[in-house]
């Protein structure tokens, strides 16, 4: 008995030890960094490059600087002050200024892994999108892998429309309003094909 027990508290440790407890789940180590933002908190997959997260969100148009290949430090507050800088300019575009906003950025490191994580809840769908905002839990899910610029403005249009109005507008008409937000951040940050 007593043996019985000390070998399960010793799988437990294990366990933990590998961060993954079957008691205290958010023991042990945490499977994702997280950075703080005022409108969002980011949780990104720790096996990942922050780096090449703060390349495909155009940090150099945001803060109108090169990102420091060397001084990885300071990264969080690069990233936190690009995140912000962009959800005020979504914010213009649409319109709409919600200053009490705060939602979730889930960042997956491909679309395999984020439809294992987002949509294994909708059984029968064919669901393989690179990104989704969904209301319920406030959050956008993103791969890492397909991440654009255009991309998160869209999703975090969704949120702000969302937000915003009482009752949601319809999906095509929401999809109207965050293609044009696409677009118009494509535009300034210069990242629209040239002819
Ligand atoms: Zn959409």
């Amino acid at each position: 008995m007593r043996h019985e027990f000390k070998s399960r508290w010793g799988y437990v440790f294990i366990r933990c030890l590998k961060g993954v407890c079957p008691l205290f789940p958010n023991l042990g180590f945490p499977q994702q960094r997280v950075i703080e933002s005022k409108y969002f908190t980011l949780e990104f997959p720790r096996e990942c490059e922050l780096v090449e997260f703060a390349q495909k969100i155009n940090v150099n148009y945001f803060l109108q600087m090169d990102i420091p290949s060397s001084d990885t430090k300071n990264f969080d507050s690069i990233i936190s002050k690009t995140l912000d800088a962009l959800y005020l300019e979504v914010s213009d575009i649409l319109d709409i200024h919600i200053y009490s906003y705060h939602g979730k950025i889930k960042v997956y490191p491909n679309k395999e892994k984020l439809k294992e994580n987002v949509f294994r809840n909708y059984p029968g769908q064919k669901y393989n999108l690179p990104s989704v905002y969904i209301h319920s839990d406030n959050a956008i899910h993103i791969s890492l892998a397909d991440l654009t610029l255009g991309m998160l403005a869209h999703e975090i249009a969704h949120a702000i429309i969302s937000h915003y109005f009482v009752v949601p507008p319809p999906a095509k008409v929401q999809e109207v309003l965050t293609g044009y937000v696409e677009y118009s951040i494509r535009k300034s940050a210069g990242t629209l094909p040239s002819r």
